[in-house]
C-alpha cells in the first residue's frame, strides 16, 4: 500500500504529465469507485475540464480543475495512474479513462478496487469530513514539536498505534511508523503520554527524516506513469532499517530484530535499541 511519500511521488509525476491539459472525455468502467457525483454527472462535468494543478492532502490526491472543481482520488491498496498513447494497448483494469488533449489517455487502474474517486466543488472540498479530520501536514510548518508533544500527552495508546492514526499524526503508515520509532530509539509499545519531552524531540526529528528520505529516494526513482508494472517502492532497491527485517541483525547493535503484532498490524523493532 502506498504511504504518504509514495503518494507524493505520484502527485509529482501526475503534475508533470497532466497539468495544463484539457480532459476531452472521461470513461467510467467501474461506477462504484465513484463516491460522488453520479456517473452521468461525473462524465458531463469532466468533459472539456482544464487540469490546473495537482496537489495532495495526506494521501488524498487533489486534481484541480477549472470552474472551481476538484477531483479527489485515494489510491488505497493498489490504485495507480498510467499514461498511455492513443494507439497503445490499455493496461489491465482500466477503471477510469481520461482522454486528454495531447493524444494521450490517463488511466486509473485498480486491481483490488478499493480506490475511491470524488468530483466536487472547492467549497465542498473544504467541508469534506475525511480531509478536515486529518492532522497537520507532517512536512509543513504546521506540524510543530509543540503539536506533537500535546498530541502524545493526550493519548494512552502505544506510540506505534498512535503514529498510525492519521487524525493525530499524519503521514506515517505501517512502514514509516516502525522506521521512525527505530530511528528515535523508542519502544513501539510505550504509552504515548509517558514519553519525555526530550525524547519527543527525537521522535519529531525521526518522523520528518523518514518522510524526507523516502521522498528523496522517490525523486531519484522517478515514478514513471508509462511504466505499467512499476512498484510504488521501486522494487527491491529501497532499504528499510527494521521493516520486514525480523531475524536480521540491527544496523546499530547487531541484535536480531523482532516482529510483534499491535492492533492487528506488524511492528518491527530492535529489542535492544528500543528498550524503552
Ligand atoms: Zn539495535
Amino acid at each position: 500500500m502506498p504511504e504518504l511519500p509514495e503518494v507524493e511521488h505520484v502527485v509529482r509525476a501526475l503534475r508533470g504529465a497532466v497539468s495544463g491539459r484539457r480532459i476531452l472525455a472521461a470513461e467510467l468502467n467501474l461506477p462504484r469507485l465513484l463516491a460522488a457525483p453520479s456517473p452521468a454527472s461525473f462524465k458531463r462535468k469532466l468533459c472539456g475540464a482544464l487540469i490546473t494543478g495537482v496537489s495532495r492532502r495526506g494521501k488524498y490526491i487533489l486534481i484541480a480543475l477549472d470552474h472551481d472543481q476538484v477531483l479527489v482520488v485515494h489510491l488505497r491498496m493498489t490504485g495507480k495512474f498510467i499514461s498511455v498513447g492513443l494507439d497503445d494497448p490499455l493496461p489491465a483494469y482500466p477503471h477510469v479513462i481520461f482522454h486528454l488533449d495531447n493524444d494521450r489517455r490517463l488511466v486509473f487502474s485498480d486491481m483490488r478496487q478499493f480506490g475511491r474517486m470524488r468530483l466536487l466543488s472547492l467549497k465542498a472540498l473544504k467541508e469534506l469530513a475525511q480531509i478536515n479530520a486529518l492532522a497537520p501536514e507532517p512536512l509543513l510548518d504546521e506540524f510543530t514539536q509543540e503539536y506533537l508533544f500535546a498530541t502524545l500527552k493526550k493519548s494512552r495508546r502505544s506510540l506505534k498505534q498512535l503514529l498510525l492514526d492519521q487524525t493525530k499524526i499524519l503521514g506515517l503508515g505501517n512502514i514509516y511508523a516502525s522506521e521512525a520509532l527505530f530511528l528515535a530509539r523508542i519502544s513501539p509499545f510505550k504509552s504515548a503520554d509517558t514519553l519525555l519531552q526530550k525524547r519527543g524531540v527525537l521522535l519529531y526529528e525521526a518522523i520528518r527524516k523518514v518522510l524526507h528520505e523516502a521522498i528523496e529516494a522517490g525523486s531519484t526513482l522517478k515514478i514513471d506513469l508509462n511504466e505499467q508494472n512499476g512498484s510504488y517502492f521501486g522494487s527491491d532497491e529501497r532499504f528499510w532499517r527494521v521493516y520486514e527485517r525480523a531475524g536480521e541483525p540491527c544496523v546499530n547493535c547487531g541484535t536480531k530484530l523482532r516482529r510483534a503484532v499491535q492492533g492487528g498490524r506488524s511492528t518491527y523493532y530492535c529489542p535492544k535499541c528500543q528498550r524503552r
